[in-house]
């Protein structure tokens, strides 16, 4: 990782440890509970600050799902395939991947070269199915 070692400036311990739990984490991770994570209890300002730092550097992403609140993961880190339950805020990864299948036509048909994904389904875990 170049860029890791071009951005050390910054790179405080919080902020590696920071991303040692998000890199961990099968599932992203929101801010609280990184702050819930970490040993070491900073303010959740620095936690933020943290997250938008390794997000600018590009050592992680992050994604919205129904409600506001953002999730972080590494950006290295596979699947980002995710289950995400609208009662709870629970996340699952799952290894199944669609894209193979429709990358190449995509391609084709916008001339356009595809990169990444990010794919989820919004819906009820199996906990709160139980609940209803
Ligand atoms: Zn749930
Ligand atoms: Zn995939």
């Amino acid at each position: 990782m170049i860029r890791e070692v071009i951005t050390v400036r910054g790179f405080t311990k919080l902020r590696k440890d920071i991303l040692n739990i998000i890199e961990k984490s099968k599932a992203p991770l929101c801010a609280e509970e990184i702050y819930q994570k970490l040993e070491q209890k900073p303010n959740l300002s620095s936690v933020y600050r943290g997250l938008y730092y390794l997000e600018e550097n590009g050592m992680i992403k992050s994604i919205t799902f129904d409600k506001n609140t953002r999730y972080f993961f590494r950006s290295t880190n596979h699947p980002k395939h995710y289950l995400y339950c609208k009662e709870c805020g629970n996340i699952e990864a799952f290894d199944v991947c669609f894209a193979d299948k429709i990358q190449e036509k995509l391609e084709k048909k916008h001339d356009y070269k595809i990169l990444d994904h990010i794919f989820y389904f919004i819906g009820i875990c199996s906990n709160c199915k139980k609940k209803m």
